[in-house]
This record gives C-alpha cells, structure tokens and sequence, in this order.
C-alpha cells in the first residue's frame, strides 16, 4: 500500500484506493487518500522546513539538486516499472523519455540557478537592484500523462528556488512518486523539503485553498485549473497553469512529404495522443492532401498502441469516435477498439484514429480528445492555413511542415500558440520559456522564467 511521504517519513493514514494497470484493467496497487488532517500535517512539515531550506546558498541547494539526480538514477528500473505499471507506456518511451528527462530536469535547474546573475541598475545618484526570495510552500499538482517527467519539471525550479513543497500526484499514476519520496529519503534531503500526499481532486482543492499554501503550480485539464484558479482567488496566490491544447499541424505542398508524414504520425499517436502537445487538427495543402491523407491511413495502422489512462478515458475517447460519425466524418483508419485475443482485451485500448470532413465548429474539432486521432481537412493558401491553425479557443502548441525558410519564419511568428515546431515536434531546450496562450494556461516556465515564477523580486532603492 502506498503510503503519504511528511517531513521525511512515510505516512500511514486515510482509507485505501486502487490503482488500474490500463493494459490489462487489473489491480496494480493501493494507495492512502490524504484526508484534511494529513494535507495540514503535510503543509505543516513543508512550512516547518521553509525557512532553513530557503536560508541555504542557492549553490548548496543547487547540490542537492545534483544528489536528486544521482538517485533517479541509481533508481531508474525501479522507476521505469512503477511508471509503465500505473500507464501502460511502452518501456522504450519511459527509459529514453520519461525517466531521464526527470534526471535532465534536476540537472538543468542546478546549472541554471547557480549561473544566474541579480538584477543591478545605476541611474542618476542610484542603485537599484533585486533581491529573489522563495515563495515559501509551493502546492505541485500533476497529471497522469507524464507523471514524473512534469512532477520533476515544477519541482526542481521551485526547490533550488528555495521553496519547500508538497506534491499531489494524478489519482491515476502515484507509483514514481513514491519511488522518489524514497529518493528524497535516501539522499538525506531535510525532513519536510519535499512531502508527497496521494488522492483524487478534492485532495489537490484542500491544498490550494490551505491558508499557508503561498502558491500554486498545476499542469492539468482547462476545467481543473478554473477550479483552482476559484480557489486561490480567496487569497491571490500566485499560479502557473500548464493546461489543455487542441494543437494544429500545418503541412504545406512544399514540405518534405516522407518527413512531415512521419512527423505527423509521431506527434497525433505519441503516448496514445495523451501528450498536452500532441496534434489533433492537421491542416493540408489541397495539391498534396489526397497523398498526404492515404499515407498517415496506412500508417495509423501500423503504430504500436497504448492505452487509455482508465475505462472512463476511454469511454471519453470512444464518445468522440461515435460523435466524428454522427456529425457525417469520413473515418480514413481505425475508429473503434482493437481486439488482441489475449489479456490486454481488458485493457483500456482503442484504435488510432484518422478523420477529415467535418467542419471547423464541429465539437470533434473544437474540444481536446487526449486520444490517438486526428481531424484532417484541406487548405488553399497561406494565410487560410495561418486563421484555421489560430480559430480554436486554445493555444499551447503547433507544428509546420515546409523547406521555405522564409514561410517557416512567416508562418511561426503569426501562430497563436506557446510552442511553435517547424519540420520537428516535441524538440525541448529545458531553458526556453515553455506554456500556453488562450484556455492553454497563464505564465511560463522553462529556464528562468521558472525561476521567475517560483520566487518574489524585491527591488532594494539606494541613494548614492
Ligand atoms: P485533471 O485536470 O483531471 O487532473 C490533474 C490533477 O489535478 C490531478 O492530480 C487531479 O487529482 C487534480 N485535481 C482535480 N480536481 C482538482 C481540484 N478541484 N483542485 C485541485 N486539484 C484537482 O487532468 P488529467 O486528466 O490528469 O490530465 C490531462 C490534462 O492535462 C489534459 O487536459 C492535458 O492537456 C493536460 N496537460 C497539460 C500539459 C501542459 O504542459 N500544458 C501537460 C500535460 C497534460
């Protein structure tokens, strides 16, 4: 039974859930649901522990960041199979992607806070310059489709920034969590620097709304942070949400074909489309859209399948499928649910899925799917394919597939969206600015924009 990880020890207390290994539907693993008494008692240790941590020199805390690092990777099988067992995923996503970019996320944050300069300015008789001080205790709130990569992403900033936290997994997906809180244990990291506390939403509400909570960082669907955004208003805290996307594509008749396909294929079916940046709307110009469409068919059937976080995600998915038919779609591959003849016909599977000729108001092209599918439809000019990538009410990320140097720039720079991927997807620099516009999120993190988030400036006035 998992347990809650407060002021460096476990913690034995709620009732018990169960956790669903989605390939198969079975029982993986219980786990405590945190109650009021032990998120206080988890808020209490972090605070309890704020003010040595943040009285430490941002380079031993930089240290520290290394020694989490080591320990991921002293413990990356362990990690690896708690991940894939709670998810799904395929062991080569989770050992090249998943595990190590928690290793890359501790590391880069080392190097990137020890390295950063104060801000000075001398004007007329003056000095002005800013001091950072942490925020205090920070509530992490993370989702299940990458869990240790996006829990390490918000954690390393806001440690090495000097705060404490208390981190509320997905429901779905605690198993590297509570590997790491092992970690923090083993490296000998200060009792309450990290504390980790299990259980579904109305755990992660009782964090945000806790008085001596001094600021929120959520990655997770639109509805859930317009909950939190409710909730923090009470006492303006500040926030940083990482939220939901319906990304657009753009291929235009001058791309190389072989490679956008492929390109295409990668960022509609990567982690089952459960990615905030994976592609739900491909937009084609009309001379190669024929091609184009057969190609990605023939090779929607052909990509490995992962499944569904749950039975609900699934039915979620599946309702979609059912509403691209109601509305008149023309279903170019899959559409349904796979059979395999074997265990993971329990699992929580469905077909990758491709379709085109629905209208841009439909609810299939407006609403985020989270699944393994895509609408494609075709375009004739630039500047349309520019209004159909921008007329969605979300904006995190986009693609666009072409060899004109001068319409890459062109078009990027007119795309209303956070990230902007040009013949490449999901290409990371961990110190660009990385978050999205419109119902996508508020804020950025990234390099020191995190930094920015996970601390206050105090500007400090001299007469000289
Ligand atoms: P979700 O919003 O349902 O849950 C996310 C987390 O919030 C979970 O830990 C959940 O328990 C918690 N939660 C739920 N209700 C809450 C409440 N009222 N107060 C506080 N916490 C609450 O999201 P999900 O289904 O786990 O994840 C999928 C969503 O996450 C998709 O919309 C996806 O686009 C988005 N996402 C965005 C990014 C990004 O960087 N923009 C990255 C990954 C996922």
């Amino acid at each position: 039974m998992l347990t809650h990880f407060i002021g460096g020890e476990p913690v034995a207390a709620g009732k018990a859930f169960p956790v669903h290994d989605p390939v198969t539907g079975a029982v993986v693993r219980q786990v405590h649901e945190a109650d009021p008494e032990v998120v206080d008692r988890a808020v209490r240790a972090a605070r309890e522990a704020a003010r040595d941590w943040a009285a430490l020199p941002v380079g031993e805390r930089a240290g520290w960041m290394r020694r989490l690092a080591e320990g991921i990777e002293a413990r990356f099988d362990d990690l690896v199979a708690a991940e894939i067992a709670d998810t799904g995923k395929s062991f080569d996503q989770t050992r090249t992607l998943d595990i190590p970019r928690g290793i890359a996320n501790f590391r880069a944050f080392a190097e990137i806070a020890a390295q950063r300069p104060d801000d000075a300015f001398h004007l007329s008789g003056t000095l002005s310059y800013t001091v950072r001080r942490p925020l205090g205790v920070v509530g992490v709130i993370v989702p299940w489709n990458l869990p240790f990569l996006l829990m390490t992403w918000k954690l390393a900033p806001a440690l090495v920034s000097g705060n404490t936290v208390v981190v509320k997994p997905s429901e779905q997906t605690p198993g590297s969590a509570a590997v790491f809180a092992e970690i923090c244990a083993d490296a000998g990291l200060p009792p309450g620097v990290v504390n980790i506390i299990f259980g579904h939403g109305p755990v992660g509400q009782l964090l945000v709304e806790h008085p001596d909570v001094n600021g929120v960082t959520f990655t997770g669907s639109t509805r859930t942070g317009t909950a939190i955004m409710i909730t923090a208003a009470d006492r303006v805290k500040p926030i940083s949400f990482e939220l939901g996307g319906k990304n657009a594509g753009l291929i235009f008749e001058d791309c190389d074909l072989d490679r956008a396909v492929e390109g295409a294929v990668k960022s509609v079916f990567t982690n089952g489309g459960q990615v905030c940046l994976c592609t739900e709307r491909l937009y084609v110009q009309r001379s190669i859209f024929e091609e184009f469409c057969a190609r990605l068919a023939v090779r929607a059937q052909e990509v490995d399948l992962q499944p569904m976080i749950s039975a609900e995600h699934r039915e979620k998915v599946l309702s979609y499928y059912a509403l691209a038919r109601s509305e008149g779609a023309k279903v170019l591959a899959g559409g349904g649910v796979p059979l395999f003849g074997d265990h993971r016909d329990s699992g929580y599977f469905v077909e990758p899925t491709v379709v085109t000729g629905l209208s841009e108001w439909s609810r299939f092209n407006r609403e985020e799917i989270f699944g393994p599918v895509c609408h494609v439809a075709p375009f004739d000019s630039e500047a349309e394919a520019i209004d159909l990538a921008n007329g969605s009410d979300y904006g995190l990320a986009a693609t666009l597939w072409t060899t004109s140097l001068d319409r890459a720039h062109r078009v990027a720079q007119r795309l209303e969206a956070g990230l902007v991927w040009v013949n490449t997807w999901y290409l990371r620099d961990l110190r660009t600015p990385f978050g999205g516009v419109k119902l996508s999120g508020i804020g950025r993190e990234g390099g020191t924009r995190s930094l920015d988030f996970y601390s206050e400036p105090t500007t400090i006035t001299i007469k000289l």
